[in-house]
């Protein structure tokens, strides 16, 4: 399997894309930078989509994906069903652009809008997609995919704190998770339902008790004008756990 971090950050730029995971050249997890990060011939490669939450920066691209792909092929589009309803009412609601789910023609939509339900394991292209609840605000999950030779990682999505629950159920090889803020910023972090690198410490320390060592992590949604003092943070926790941690970035390719 391999994974390629489109976007690992939480705000644009020429140097900063916004979050979107790509396996295997055939499905993407956030739709924050597929359009703007893969040409067009890949993006016709794409076959399924699935959505973390409904916050902007993970949903954009489906608007410009949406037109690149227009009248070509349909893509499926997973989410739980209360995501899939805010992006229908208001991304896909005809008044702002096209409303991709009956467009060209509802036989043939440009996305196939598919539900998925949490702790509801189901296969897709041949992985295994477990959506697991996080805690961001709003209803929100991470992913677990496993592919056909057993290999699999864990992305979180947008995440504060969790509890333990979720990292009982996680049992994969990889952990892409988020750090949006430094330290300094943990009054914000918790409020906004985002980990900083001691809290995400904290959610290791969780995992840690279940699972006798912990898997390699990458951290992806830093805020990039704070990415000097996070990654000094994120060096001295990896060193406090004994654990592999390290920075996600653009264009970043993990194969296991
Ligand atoms: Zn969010
Ligand atoms: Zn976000």
């Amino acid at each position: 399997m391999e994974i390629r971090i489109l976007g690992a950050h939480n705000c644009e730029s020429p140097d900063t894309r916004l979050i979107s995971i790509l396996i295997d050249q055939a499905l993407v997890i956030d739709a924050g930078s597929i359009t703007s990060s893969l040409p067009f011939s890949a993006q016709r490669g794409l076959k399924a989509i699935f959505l973390t939450h409904q916050h902007f920066d993970h949903i954009r691209d489906l608007a410009t994906l949406g037109l690149n792909l227009y009248a070509q092929r349909t893509v499926e589009l997973y989410a739980l069903e209360s995501v899939l309803d805010v992006v229908s009412s208001y991304l896909f609601s005809g008044e702002i652009y096209l409303d991709f789910r009956n467009r060209p023609t509802p036989e043939k939509p440009t996305f196939k809008v598919c539900p998925l339900e949490p702790y509801k394991e189901v296969v897709i292209q041949g992985y295994a997609v477990l959506p697991l609840p996080v805690n961001h605000g709003v209803s929100a999950v991470g992913y677990q995919i496993t592919s056909q030779d057993k290999k699999s990682f864990f992305f979180s999505g947008d995440t504060g704190r969790n509890t333990p629950t979720l990292w009982e159920v996680v049992s994969a090889q990889l952990l892409i998770i988020e750090v949006t803020l430094p330290n300094s910023y943990r009054t914000l972090a918790i409020e906004s339902g985002h980990l900083t690198p001691q809290l995400l410490k904290e959610e290791l320390n969780e995992l840690k008790g279940v699972r006798s060592s912990l898997p390699p992590v990458v951290t992806v949604h830093m805020n990039p004008e704070l990415e000097g003092e996070i990654r000094g943070e994120v060096e001295q926790i990896s060193r406090e756990l004994g654990a592999k941690i390290t920075l996600g970035y653009e264009g970043m390719a993990i194969v296991l």
